[in-house]
């Protein structure tokens, strides 16, 4: 059985140009070359999930441009269920402009556009998506309002909550309580519980924090390191997989894709980490974000 995960987050199209260095402030230089793609931390966590065998519907709004007939096409070709895109002639679908130099250093501005205008009345409109699912699957790219209205709504229907809290923002009490899995990474982490988290030890230390706001299930990742997460059987860290890094953009997304799957699949919170940690090292040997994204196949074969 196919788990059922609803998406509900961003879409961003990126806009990605290389340069020989970065400009300084007032000066055109020469660049290129350049490249679009489908992006934005929502996008990307639907692409991942859908790849690796869920069924995946993504609850978004886009403008009525062409970058959003552009996102609708993408998600369709990954066979994500559109029901809960929504069209918004208000604003532009999101873009973010990424410029990176020779060194691979990035500078990146988000224009959120239709992402900052996803309402608790929109996912109104859209409720079935969120109670039919096993999973809701959340990030920070969409108003914090909207994030705290869904996990309501999703934790009082039965449904599972699992929240990336990227990009870092402080979380209320009244969220944290409706979350059954939390996703941060180190630097999330810290921010959230206002403890250090550095290593192993002070991810246990700001796990034990968070279980303490109720939140069921921390799951904090530590780059090449893994993960370290804190269910019913205490703390686990599970190592991350040794691999050749090319590209680490998209390694969370790749990750809380991989969780939500495995978790919906009724794997135990071990494996599951497992799997995701899995599915996120063989994301960071491609190049890009979605389009990384690995399938099942690789995932499973790499597993073994
Ligand atoms: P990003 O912002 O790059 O998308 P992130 O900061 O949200 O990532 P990380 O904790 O850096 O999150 O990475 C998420 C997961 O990706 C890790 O838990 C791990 O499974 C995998 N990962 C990241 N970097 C590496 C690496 N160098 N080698 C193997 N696995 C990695």
């Amino acid at each position: 059985m196919k788990p059922k995960i609803a998406v509900v987050g961003s879409f961003n199209t990126d806009l990605t140009v290389f340069t020989p260095r970065m400009p300084a402030p007032g000066e055109t230089i020469l660049g290129g070359p350049y490249y679009t793609g489908p992006g934005g931390k929502g996008a990307n966590q639907a692409v991942a999930a859908a790849r690796l065998g869920a069924q995946v519907s993504m609850v978004v709004k886009l403008g009525q441009d062409y970058y959003g007939d552009q996102a609708l096409e993408n998600l369709v070709q990954e066979g994500i269920d559109t029901r809960g895109v929504i069209r918004t002639a208000d604003t532009h679908t999101g873009v973010a402009f990424i410029v990176v130099d020779q060194q691979g250093e990035n500078m990146i501005v988000v224009a959120s556009g239709a992402n900052a205008q996803l309402t608790p009345a929109d996912i109104d409109g859209v409720r079935d998506v969120i109670t039919g699912a096993d999973i809701v699957l959340l990030q920070l790219e969409i108003p914090m309002e909207t994030v705290a209205y869904t996990a309501a709504l999703a934790h009082a229907a039965g449904v599972t909550v699992l929240l990336n809290p990227a990009p870092a923002q402080p979380l209320s009490a009244d969220l944290l309580a409706h979350v059954d899995y939390l996703t941060p990474n180190e630097s999330e982490a810290q921010l959230i519980s206002g403890l250090p988290v550095a290593d192993v030890v002070g991810a246990e230390a700001a796990a034990r924090w968070l279980t303490a706001q109720g939140v069921r299930t921390p799951v904090i990742t530590l780059g090449a390191k893994g993960a370290l997460a804190s269910g019913a059987g205490g703390f686990m860290h599970v190592p991350g997989r040794k691999v050749e890094v090319v590209d680490t953009t998209g390694a969370g997304d790749a990750f809380n894709g991989a969780l939500a799957v495995a978790l919906g699949e009724g794997k135990d919170l071990a494996a599951a980490v497992a799997f995701a940690n899995t599915a996120a090292a063989l994301q960071v040997t491609q190049r890009g974000t979605a389009p990384a994204m690995p399938r099942r196949e690789a995932v499973e074969s790499f597993l073994t």
